[in-house]
């Protein structure tokens, strides 16, 4: 089952790959070694599109679960998505690759707000567009996030790089039972409750017909593995499209 033509995707990295082996906060060589995969996913020709979690700084359930008002949390966890959009252009930029921030909540003394037609600009221009403050509300994640600017910058596939190589039937640390798929379909996910991502980022993508791809990013050079079509990860799409291996209405 193949995915479509690549020519414009959203990468979506879990705040966690950031701060490497600390247990919180930001690390600036594991920053750069990520810009250096994304550097490299560009220089194939590739449009991209980038967002960045916050959960390597903070998190809102976590201010919640200590007694915080959940949206509140939720917008200082905004807040930590912008941090680290501002460190990945960093790094980025230090190697040459020209960038532009686009943040749901406005603050522009750092980054430009979010505006489809300057994105796609940017993008014409072979710039990546990081975007950050996910949807710009609480009770959602970057996960929407990464859905919603899939979709209105009609991207090819959204690939999720995270610290686990693709979709368990079940947690794999905790269950020796569990296998990863290879493929499988948008429903399935929903109906089993998957770990993948947020529900409602992964009904985003469904009904944009929008396949995932779910892979580590941890391992070096896995992001051009999986974008050349080798390399462990597990692909979510429609039922019709695992078995053509087409978007249906492409
Ligand atoms: N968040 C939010 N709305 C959004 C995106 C993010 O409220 O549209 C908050 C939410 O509190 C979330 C935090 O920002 O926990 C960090 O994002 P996320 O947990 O998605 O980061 P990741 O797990 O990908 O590192």
């Amino acid at each position: 089952m193949a995915l479509p033509r690549l020519k414009r995707i959203l990468l979506k990295l879990s705040g966690e790959v950031l701060m490497g082996n600390q247990p919180f906060g930001i690390d600036p060589e594991f920053v750069a070694e990520m810009a250096k995969e994304v550097k490299q996913a560009r220089d194939t020709g590739l449009e991209i599109c980038l967002v960045i979690g916050g959960g390597n700084i903070f998190r809102g359930m976590a201010g919640a679960a200590k007694g915080m008002d959940r949206a509140q949390a939720d917008y200082m966890g905004m807040l930590a998505t912008v941090m680290n959009a501002l460190a990945m252009q960093n790094a980025l930029e230090q190697l040459g690759v020209h960038t532009r921030v686009q943040s749901a909540i406005q603050m522009d003394a750092v980054c430009e707000p979010v505006i489809r037609r300057r994105a796609e600009r940017h993008l014409e221009k072979n710039r990546v567009v990081i975007f950050a403050a996910g949807v710009g509300s609480p009770y959602f994640t970057t996960d929407s996030g990464a859905a919603l600017r899939a979709a209105e910058m009609k991207c090819d596939a959204l690939f999720k790089g995270t610290s686990v190589d693709g979709v368990y039937s079940a947690d794999p640390k905790t269950d020796a039972d569990a296998v990863r798929y290879d493929t499988i379909d948008y429903d399935t996910v929903l109906a089993n409750n998957l770990k993948v991502m947020d529900a409602s980022a992964v009904a985003l993508c469904r009904d944009n017909a929008i396949p995932i791809v779910v892979f580590s990013i941890r391992e070096k050079g896995n992001l051009a593995q999986v974008l050349s079509g080798s390399g462990i990860r597990t692909i979510v799409q429609g039922a019709r499209q695992n078995s053509q291996g087409t978007r249906e209405g492409a």
